[in-house]
């Protein structure tokens, strides 16, 4: 069953990369019948939330006495078409803003239908923090009846935006970015890409399997993000002038909308890029590093000049404070100007580790 733009993964149910601990915990609980009725997977964009949505689905709908999903049987297959009438995703519609109370209400009335084929049905929504208040309200007094054979997973970015009422009627399980090795093996194992190509590929990746998994397809994806890695790795290495040179062409000439997108982008990869570096030089590994390669030249950098950890974490909270300036409609180049003065800079050469 499909609502609204309710498609597949994209592909096999079967083929997941990363959380084995949350694919466990859910296999364990369906095997024993004890499913919660709502979940909320948590996680930044493409991190594997809808994959592992359609895992479980693959996992109730399987009929295979071996492993589950199986990937071969015909549950498995007509899920990975997006087609199972006991599965359901509905996420937000292109051309809307939100996902409406029309959606959520039918999503009520496919709850309220016992399974066509298997013994327990699925409803996924993609996106759910994008729910308007209409659809969260419809949304709750499903949450509030729970239904007896069927599960529904909200997935969604930020919890908070979601009403108190349904945070609190969801089991959460919080998807952390998957580290660059597994992402790395997943893509050489399941989508057989050369070696090479994978670890580049998962470096860039930023901890989300789904990302890793679209760029495969996408020439222009890995384009993009090998630009903007290079522009982010080489500014503690420049001046004032040949950073805001750099920062200028990334910006571009650019609508305000377009360039203070590129703009809240770019600072959130810098605060990724600081924090691993601060996290490394005390020691301990993160799994949200932008690249190995990136933290480790922040390390010879620190260690060459004898940057602080209060050096770092000022240019963090300055990274902070020019985000907020930019969402409340400051110049995105003036903010970044402003920022790029206290980023810290090396007086001494580059020293690489
Ligand atoms: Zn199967």
């Amino acid at each position: 069953m499909l609502l609204s733009d309710g498609s597949s993964s994209g592909h096999p149910s079967c083929i997941m990369i990363g959380h084995h601990w949350a694919r466990n915990l859910l296999g364990r609980a369906a095997e024993r019948g004890r499913l919660c009725h709502s979940y909320m997977f948590v996680g930044p964009e493409s991190v594997g939330k809808t994959s592992l949505a359609m895992h479980l689905a693959g996992y109730l709908v399987c009929t295979s006495s071996g492993s589950r999903p199986c990937g071969t049987c015909r549950g498995c297959r007509i899920l990975d078409h997006g087609t199972h009438p006991d599965v359901s995703t509905i996420s937000r519609a292109v051309e809307h803003r939100d996902i409406t109370i029309d959606q959520i209400r039918q999503l009520e009335q496919g709850v309220a239908l016992a399974p066509y084929e298997a013994p327990h049905k699925l409803f996924c929504i993609a996106d759910a923090d994008t729910m308007n208040d209409a659809a969260a309200s419809a949304l709750l007094k499903t949450l509030e009846e729970p239904p007896t054979q069927a599960t529904l997973v909200l997935a969604v970015k930020d919890p908070f935006s979601l009403p108190s009422t349904i945070r609190s009627r969801c089991q959460a399980l919080v998807l952390q970015p998957v580290p660059a090795a597994e992402i790395a093996a997943g893509l050489s194992e399941a989508h057989h890409v050369p070696d090479d190509l994978a670890r580049e590929i998962a470096s860039l990746a930023r901890g989300r399997p789904g990302w890793a998994v679209r760029a495969l397809g996408d020439p222009e994806l890995v384009e993009h993000e090998r630009a903007i890695v290079a522009i982010i790795n080489g500014l503690p290495a420049q001046g004032p002038y040949s950073r805001m040179t750099a920062i200028d062409a990334w910006l571009g000439k650019r609508s305000f909308l377009e360039a203070r997108e590129r703009a809240l982008d770019l600072l959130a990869r810098l605060e990724l890029w600081w924090r691993d570096a601060l996290f490394s030089i005390h020691g301990v590994s993160s799994q949200s590093a932008a690249s190995g390669a990136s933290a480790r030249h922040v390390i010879g950098i620190a260690t060459a000049q004898g940057l602080s950890m209060p050096d770092i974490v000022a240019f963090l909270l300055a990274t902070q404070v020019a985000a907020s300036r930019i969402a409340g409609n400051v110049a995105p180049r003036l903010a970044l100007e402003h920022l790029i003065a206290t980023m810290p800079s090396p007086t001494s050469r580059l020293t690489r580790v």
